[in-house]
């Protein structure tokens, strides 16, 4: 199998064996096993390092790490462990991929052009937006996505956090390190977070739940946050409340721009894989939330980045072997449960 680099800028024309786009956990675990496997890959970080294991502050449910450690160090023990073995981590972003071609091609932000065989998306999923009035005009400036990042500015003050699952429930706990109060709306009566999540929240004496409401607009003065209006979902009611800063966490879209026409998505954004990671491209798999609309953890989607990579190395066994490549095949198989009578 050919290791060689396949940048096509310059004197260098040879084909990648793998591309693997995006560096969180399922990013670094293709790239491990795929440089395990003597493939030589090469690992585009994106804009966003380390995905958003890397904006944690602390990581208590990924296994062999009993104590706890923070997304930050989580990503650089991935990083390292992957390089060790010969993964190549180039720090740009990929802005467009060309899979009607084979090899496929990959271009950067930063100009460069690859070859490659195959290709492993890991590109991850990016908050989404609350999308109502005043939160644009206010991110940064009290609104924020990111209590590991911003908590510390909101030392001794007002927060709001908007969201009923597990990043809402971590992110407010998070924030009972710095806010004086930390009031979190959820649009039902009831949280979708873990039951672990939720008792603790119960417990923290900082914390107050405002059930059945929603923030209908973010208001401000002087460049920052004053408070939020809000909806009550079940009467109606219209009301006001103050703070000082708007922390929102109702859930994620995948990062799936490079995609559209190219690859199949689902009706929300996802790549549409099968059990061996398989788009409907051969040659072209992916991992982690860019396909994974259920389990979204740092264990599940290290497992799909294992899954990837191993089919990715089958993949390049075959082609190696002479096997025909058809592109307007589609390579995955969806496995029917077994119906016992
Ligand atoms: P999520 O589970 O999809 O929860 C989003 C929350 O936002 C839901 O409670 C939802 O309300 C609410 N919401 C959605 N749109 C809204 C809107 N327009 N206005 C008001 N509320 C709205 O998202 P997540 O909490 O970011 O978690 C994503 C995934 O990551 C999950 O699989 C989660 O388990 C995982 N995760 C795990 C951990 C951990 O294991 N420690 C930590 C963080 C995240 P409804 O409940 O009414 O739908």
């Amino acid at each position: 199998m050919t290791t060689a680099n396949g940048h096509v800028n310059g004197a260098e024309s040879q084909v990648e064996n793998v591309i693997i786009i995006g560096s969180g956990p399922a990013g670094f675990t293709a790239g491990l096993y795929a440089a395990r496997a003597n493939l030589s890959p090469l690992l585009i970080t994106g804009n966003e390092y380390g995905g958003q294991v890397s904006i944690t502050y602390d990581i208590e449910n990924y296994p062999g790490f009993p104590e706890s450690l923070s997304g930050p160090d989580l990503v650089e023990k991935f990083k390292q462990q992957a390089e060790k073995f010969g993964t190549r981590v180039e720090f740009d972003y990929v802005s467009e991929i060309i899979v009607d071609q084979h090899p496929f091609v990959v271009r950067t932000q930063n100009g460069n052009e690859y070859q490659t065989r195959s290709i492993i998306v890991s590109t991850g999923a990016r908050p989404r937006y609350l999308e109502v009035p005043g939160e644009k005009e206010y991110t940064g400036k009290g609104v924020s996505y990111c209590a590991t990042c911003d908590g510390f500015f909101f030392r001794g003050k007002d927060v709001i956090v908007v969201g009923g699952g597990d990043s809402a429930a971590e992110e407010a706990l998070f924030l009972t390190r710095y806010a004086s109060r930390v009031r979190i709306l959820h649009r039902r009566d009831q949280f979708r977070a873990s039951k672990i999540l939720q008792d603790r929240v119960f417990a923290n004496e900082k914390i107050e739940v405002v059930w059945n409401t929603v923030v209908t607009e973010i208001e401000g003065e002087g460049g920052s946050v004053t408070g939020v209006n809000t909806r009550n979902t079940v009467t109606g009611e219209e009301g006001y409340l103050d703070t000082d800063g708007v922390f929102i966490f109702v859930g994620h879209l995948p990062n799936n721009e490079l995609f559209p026409g190219k690859l199949e998505l689902d009706e929300d954004g996802h790549l549409i894989t099968d059990r061996k990671m398989r788009t409907n491209v051969p040659g072209i798999f992916a991992a982690g939330e860019i396909q994974d609309k259920v389990f979204k953890q740092v264990a599940t989607s290290v497992g799909q980045g294992c899954a990837a990579a191993m089919s990715a190395t089958r993949f390049l066994e075959e082609l190696e072997a002479g096997y025909s490549l058809d592109l307007t095949v589609d390579p995955r198989e969806f496995v029917a449960p077994k119906v016992v009578a």
